[in-house]
Parts: structure tokens; sequence; C-alpha cells
């Protein structure tokens, strides 16, 4: 059961960009979509990824790492 639900950078579980179950997810905290680190590494072009910044793909805001 989740306990906190506050908004958080990263959070763990299942990754909305690939579906696989991470320890580590990127959370946008305008919408809670979740990406993995592996996706933010393979798909940087897609994600705008600079080490610093990515860019949600369901909502486009751009959120810090
Ligand atoms: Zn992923
Ligand atoms: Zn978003």
């Amino acid at each position: 059961m989740p306990k906190s639900k506050r908004a958080q950078k990263y959070t763990s579980g299942r990754c909305d960009f690939c579906g696989e179950e991470r320890p580590l997810l990127w959370r946008c905290r305008r919408c809670g979509f979740t990406v993995c680190q592996v996706c933010l590494s393979q798909d940087q072009k897609y994600f705008s990824c600079n080490a610093i910044t990515w860019l949600c793909p369901n909502c486009l805001n751009w959120e810090t790492i």
C-alpha cells in the first residue's frame, strides 16, 4: 500500500515508459509520469536529457533530476 503520496522527484516501482519494475524512477511532479534511468539514458533525444533536466512526454513539463 502506498503510504506517502507526497510529490517527489524520484520513486520506485513500474516505469510508465518501458513498463519494467525499477528501484529508481524519476517522477514528473505535475502529472505523476514515471521514467527509469535506463529509459532516460537510452532515449536521450526523446527526453532531451542532459543530466540536469528531462522533458515529461506525457504533459511536456520540464523536470529537474
Ligand atoms: Zn523505463
Ligand atoms: Zn508530466
